[in-house]
C-alpha cells in the first residue's frame, strides 16, 4: 500500500517544539532526563540499530555479558551505586515493575501499594494478573501516605485471601506532590513479614542518593529517561542478591520438534532489552549522575526558594508536605484561575505569558494548580522564573507581597 508523498514529508525534518538551550523547561518529567554532552555524543556514535551488539559473546549471547561497550561492568557499577546486588537495564520503570510483579507472584495474588502510586504501577500489576490493595494518604493539604498502615493492609490481604501479599510497593517520590516517603519504615514492615519490598525510585534514583541496602529494598526500579540523563526508553531494575535468581530466572522452554533450548536467556527480560543508543546514553551520563546526586541538597534549596517566592503572590500555596524535600512541586494557584475566567485565551493565557518569556513546561491550559520541577536549573534561571511569575501576576493585578 502506498503512503502519499505529502504525508511522508512530515517525517523528513523533525524538529522539537522548543530547544532546551533557548528555553527554560519546567516540565516535571523532563528535568532529570536532560542529556549530558557525553550522552549526546554517544547517540551519534551508537545511533544505528543494534549498535551495542558487535561483541556479543557467542555462547551466552546476552546483553549483560557484553564487554565492549562495557555493559557488563556498567551493570555491576549500577548495582553498587544503588546499594543492591544485581542490576539490569530494561526499557522503562514500568517494565521493571511488571517484571518484578510477574516473577514474584502467582495469578490472583495481591500487591500492597501507596495511594499516590503512578498509574503504571497499577497497569503493571494488572498485566501481571495481580490485585491491588491501597495504603491511604492524608488528603489535602499534605497528601501524606500513612506508612504505618502498610502493616494493617498486609493483615487485611491475609484475612481476605488466606495469603500474604506477593509484594509491597512504595513510591519513593510521588509524581503528584513530590512528597518523599520514608522508605526505611516500609522496608522494615515488609521485611518483618518476609514480603519482597519494591521501591519505586522513578523520581529519586539518579538525582538523589539512594542506598537500597540501608532502605531495606529488595527491588529498586527507576526510569533512565526521567532521572538518569538518558534517552527513552531506559529503565532500571536493581535486585538484592537473594531475589535476583528468582526474578532473573532462565528460560526452560524447548522446541517440540527441534529440541532447541535457550537456557542462558533471562526469561523475564525476553533475552535482551535495550540494545542500542538509549543504553549508551545511560552509560555515558553515569559518571555525571554519580556526581550530581551529591548536590541534591542544593537542588532542594532552589525548589524551596521558588515556593517561597511564588507564595508571595496572594492566594498561591504549595500543596504536599512542607518544606519541600524534592524539586517536583505542586502549586495551588486559584488567583491565576480567576484571571483565566476573564481572559480570551482562558486557561491558556498562563502558558502564553510564560512562553513569551521563554519558559515552557507548565501544562498548557492549567491555571488552578500546576506542577513544576526546578531540578538542574541554575540559581539565575530559578530567579528568572520567579521574576516571570511576579511579572505576570502584576500584569493581571494580582497582589504580590
Ligand atoms: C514517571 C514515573 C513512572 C514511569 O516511568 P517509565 O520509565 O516511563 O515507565 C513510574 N513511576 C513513577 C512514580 C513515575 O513518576
Amino acid at each position: 500500500m502506498r503512503v502519499p508523498e505529502e504525508r511522508l514529508r512530515a517525517y523528513s525534518n523533525l524538529r522539537r517544539d522548543f530547544s532546551e538551550e533557548e528555553f527554560i523547561n519546567l516540565q516535571p518529567i523532563q528535568r532529570g532526563g536532560v542529556l549530558t554532552e557525553e550522552a549526546r555524543r554517544a547517540i551519534l556514535e551508537f545511533g544505528d540499530g543494534y549498535s551495542v551488539c558487535d561483541w556479543c559473546p557467542p555462547k551466552t549471547a546476552r546483553l549483560d555479558m557484553i564487554t565492549d561497550p562495557p555493559i557488563k561492568q556498567f551493570y555491576e557499577d549500577l548495582a553498587t551505586f544503588l546499594g543492591m546486588g544485581v542490576a539490569r537495564v530494561v526499557t522503562r520503570c514500568r517494565e521493571a515493575k511488571f517484571i518484578a510483579f510477574k516473577m514474584l507472584s502467582q495469578e490472583g495474588d495481591t500487591v500492597v501499594l501507596d495511594s499516590l502510586a503512578h498509574y503504571s504501577s497499577y497497569i503493571a500489576a494488572e498485566l501481571a494478573g495481580l490485585r491491588v490493595k491501597e495504603v491511604p494518604n492524608s488528603g489535602p493539604p499534605e497528601y501524606r501516605i500513612d506508612l504505618a498502615t502498610y502493616a494493617s493492609k498486609i493483615e487485611e490481604v491475609k484475612a481476605e485471601t488466606g495469603k500474604l501479599p506477593a509484594a509491597v510497593l512504595l513510591t519513593h517520590v510521588d509524581y503528584m506532590y513530590g512528597n518523599v516517603a520514608d522508605a526505611k519504615a516500609v522496608g522494615k514492615i515488609a521485611n518483618d513479614y518476609g514480603i519482597p519490598f519494591i521501591l519505586n525510585c522513578a523520581y529519586s534514583a539518579g538525582i538523589m542518593p539512594i542506598d537500597g541496602k540501608e532502605l531495606g529494598a529488595d527491588v529498586i526500579v527507576s526510569s533512565g529517561h526521567k532521572s538518569w540523563a538518558a534517552s527513552a526508553p531506559t529503565g532500571i531494575l536493581a535486585l538484592s542478591a537473594s531475589l535476583s535468581e528468582k526474578i532473573l530466572s532462565k528460560s526452560s522452554i524447548e522446541g517440540d520438534l527441534s529440541k532447541r533450548r535457550f537456557a542462558a536467556k533471562e526469561l523475564a527480560l525476553l533475552g535482551c532489552t535495550v540494545m542500542g543508543a538509549p543504553m549508551v546514553t545511560l552509560m555515558a551520563s553515569f559518571p555525571a549522575v554519580v556526581k550530581r546526586v551529591e548536590r541534591w541538597e542544593e537542588e532542594v534549596q532552589k525548589a524551596r526558594f521558588l515556593v517561597d517566592e511564588l507564595e508571595r503572590i496572594e492566594g498561591v500555596r504549595q500543596a504536599g508536605i512542607r518544606p519541600k524535600a524534592h524539586t517536583l512541586t505542586h502549586m495551588e494557584t486559584e488567583p491565576f484561575f480567576r484571571v483565566s475566567e476573564g481572559h480570551k485565551r482562558r486557561g491558556y493565557f498562563l502558558y502564553d505569558e510564560l512562553r513569551s518569556r521563554k519558559i515552557v513546561g507548565i501544562q498548557p491550559g492549567l491555571t488552578k494548580h500546576f506542577k513544576f520541577n526546578t531540578y538542574g536549573l541554575s540559581w539565575d534561571q530559578v530567579r528568572y522564573v520567579r521574576d516571570a511569575f511576579h511579572d505576570i501576576a502584576k500584569k493581571y493585578q494580582l497582589n504580590v507581597r
